[in-house]
């Protein structure tokens, strides 16, 4: 634990946090809220890594209240030093959460209070991608160039958009219900290099009203994948700069586990055929004979006839890939160089050419900008595929992806092996207080080791506070000690979930959340269950949104939700509501999938162990997000049963066992465990269905 006496040195706005979250401060004394030591600990971290600009890598076990404990510091600073602080989040729900409830309370709060009125005034926005913003201007020019451009369907799309941009505050797509066609959205929204705000009065753009209210802001909202965005397009300061994003910028990363997997995937290429079709048919569709070259006047049909060639090269190329290396794949790494022509390429090229040579001899100015905007499109889809046919980029893995309902999307990829080296240089050596945070940065509960480095957050200070929740007496783990044997990964057996999580979750009087590493099993499990159960509401992710779910599981207090990946974080449900989480097998990631398997590759290469370092690590992560689902107040009560015997027969059983904030853990088998149930939930109070 960290003594506040030994680190904390004299200074105004950490003694100011101080004040505010202190045994009987104004926290307390204004709002009523209990007295918390962790949270009061890394309020002040927090307000000092801000004023010395330093790097922080806290660990807030779920319960500190680490949201406040981040965010009234960062109001102060950036009222006191007029720097605007970014926080970043994975999750729309916790930004909702942000933007909805604390700000408003800390609002509140500040107004109440004589020692912090001054920064009442505060102001925050929300910083999202250019993109999700209708341009007026280009909705204006494909309303008169729609016979153009936009086919019957197309069309009528177009008209839902434009009565939707009568009543619209905001112009973000987001209210748009049902989303929008991507293929007309793409022509009227604000990200295009038709864009000179010098030209547009501010009055008629969202997208410019948005810039200035972020600019102005003092707190900003946005998410990581954004922020990765903006660094990996050059779209932020230059390398020389002081600041992250923008110059002086403040910055937190909420959710911050997640940002060597969020990071990883921004700093690579995606291109698929369906992504390369989408644009081509936006410069010419041959189907419906609409696109950007109608519109030109002076376009041959030996123009029109390079897009044809290029949407042949394309279906050509790709379904040369799904025969040669994807038959009875899912992914493929892509090892030596040369693994495919550039036949595409050339075609690409070919057809940029053209563009440039149209756009050079076109008189309208607009018109003109819309072809280099397109060919700058065609050259980069171009530079990507010849990056990956050449294996270009150093110490970047590159691999082949199917997708899609019959698997009819191809995607060629590439990430960098390690993005440490990138997120030294663009975050922690930019010079700005940077602070990291979630309730799962380490193994343990006690070193940070594995994060650091995957961040590459050397020079970070490093704390750890535990969750303050009594898991002692408010909480059992049970561990299945005969399921099916799952070495050299092995399928579960559906009727063994089906029949465990039926026995439980019967005898349980609250709700269960079922945590699946495979869609597959989770269908066929929701099958079965559905026939024993028939009475009890089963919520099954992909059935609906996950929002329409999470709804549903929170009104009906007693059902059963089941679901995979993003549901082993993010789910915070209070009460009776979630009484049960089932884990049915250790999330080890699939090692077969290439970026895994190129990163295990080079801590072979080094000599390294690349279970311990990769493996293990990134599953113990996983559980500790999964299982930290169960306890989310002082009052919650439950159980986490875990479905998998690897954790008690192998010998890493007792990693993920340690790194678990439960006390108290038992072992039950096919035999006994409504018994072993019934006492577990005897010993922490909670009722039973008998
Ligand atoms: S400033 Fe840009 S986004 Fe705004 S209306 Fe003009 S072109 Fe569109």
């Amino acid at each position: 634990m960290i003594s506040l006496e030994q680190n904390f040195s004299s200074s105004h706005i950490p003694d100011l946090c101080e004040d505010i979250f202190c045994q009987d401060g104004l926290l307390q004394k204004f709002l009523n809220f209990e007295y918390r030591n962790a949270q009061k600990q890394m309020a002040y971290f927090c307000a000092q890594a801000f004023e010395a600009d330093d790097s922080l890598l806290f660990e807030a076990g779920t319960g500190v209240g680490k949201s406040l404990a981040y965010l009234i510091p960062a109001i102060i600073s950036a009222v006191e030093s007029k720097r605007q602080v970014f926080i970043s989040t994975h999750t729309i729900s916790l930004q909702e959460q942000i933007i909805k409830k604390d700000l408003p309370l800390i609002r509140k709060f500040f107004e109440n209070c004589d020692e912090l009125k001054k920064y009442t005034s505060f102001t925050e926005a929300i910083l999202i991608g250019k993109s999700n913003y209708l341009c007026t201007k280009r909705l204006f020019k494909a309303i008169a160039e729609k016979s153009d451009i936009f086919n019957s369907a197309e069309t009528q799309e177009l008209e839902r958009i434009v009565e939707w941009s009568t009543i619209t505050k905001t112009g973000l797509v987001d209210e748009l219900n049902p989303p929008p066609n991507p293929q007309v959205w793409d022509w009227v929204n604000a990200q295009s290099s038709l864009c000179t705000s010098k030209k547009c009065a501010d009055s008629d753009c969202f997208y410019q009203a948005a810039k200035r209210a972020v600019s102005r802001a003092d707190i900003v909202i946005l998410n990581h994948s954004l922020v990765f965005s903006l660094m990996a397009s050059a779209q932020s300061v230059n390398s020389e700069t002081r600041g992250i994003l923008f110059q002086d910028d403040l910055f937190v990363f909420d959710e911050a586990h997640l940002l060597p997997d969020i990071a990883s995937e921004h700093f690579g290429i995606s291109v698929s055929d369906y992504s390369i079709i989408r644009e081509l048919h936006k410069i010419y569709n041959p189907k419906f004979k609409k696109g950007l070259l109608c519109k030109v006047k002076s376009a041959t049909v030996y123009d029109k006839d390079s897009v044809l060639t290029a949407i042949a090269a394309c279906e050509e190329f790709f379904n040369s890939l799904r025969k040669k290396y994807l038959l009875n794949r899912q992914t493929v790494a892509l090892s030596a160089p040369e693994w495919a022509d550039t036949v595409l390429c050339n075609a690409l090229n070919n057809l940029k050419q053209i563009l440039e040579s149209l756009a050079m001899r076109s008189n309208d100015e607009s018109l003109t900008a819309e072809l280099k905007d397109v060919a700058r499109t065609v050259v980069s889809i171009s530079l990507s595929l010849e990056d990956a046919i050449f294996l270009s980029t150093n110490n970047f893995v590159y691999w082949l992806e199917k997708s899609g309902k019959d698997g009819n999307i191809t995607t060629i990829s590439s990430a960098p092996i390690n993005v440490a080296s990138i997120l030294r240089e663009k975050i922690f050596s930019k010079g700005v207080g940077v602070i990291m945070t979630s309730a799962t940065l380490s193994l343990d509960g006690k070193s940070m080791d594995n994060f650091v480095s995957q961040v590459g957050g050397e020079i970070a200070q490093v704390q750890i506070c535990q969750s303050p929740f009594d898991y002692a007496k408010n909480a059992r783990m049970l561990l299945c000690s005969d399921s099916p044997d799952l070495d050299n990964n092995k399928r579960m057996s559906v009727n063994f979930l089906a029949e465990s999580i039926f026995n439980m979750s019967s005898l349980v009087d609250g709700g269960t959340l079922v945590l699946f590493t495979n869609y597959s099993e989770l269908k066929s499990t929701a099958e079965i269950l559905r026939e024993l159960l028939p009475n009890k509401k089963i919520l099954v992710q992909g059935e609906k949104s996950r929002t329409q779910l999470m709804e549903e599981f929170k009104a009906s207090e007693n059902s059963l939700l089941l679901g995979t990946d993003s549901f082993w974080t993010g789910i915070d449900i209070k009460g009776k509501t979630l009484s049960l989480v089932i884990i049915t097998r250790l999330p080890f990631s699939n090692p077969d999938h290439p970026l895994l398997a190129a990163k295990i590759d080079a801590i072979l290469q080094a000599n390294g162990n690349p279970f311990a370092e990769i493996s293990l690590p990134q599953a113990i992560i996983k559980m500790r997000q999964g299982a930290g689902r169960l306890i989310r107040s002082h009052a919650d009560k439950g159980i986490v049963a875990i479905l998998d015997k690897r954790i008690l027969t192998k010998a890493y059983g007792k990693d993920f066992i340690s790194s678990l904030p439960f006390t108290k853990f038992e072992r039950f088998c096919k035999n006994d465990i409504k018994e072993k149930l019934l006492s577990a939930l005897n010993e922490i109070g909670f009722d039973s269905q008998i």
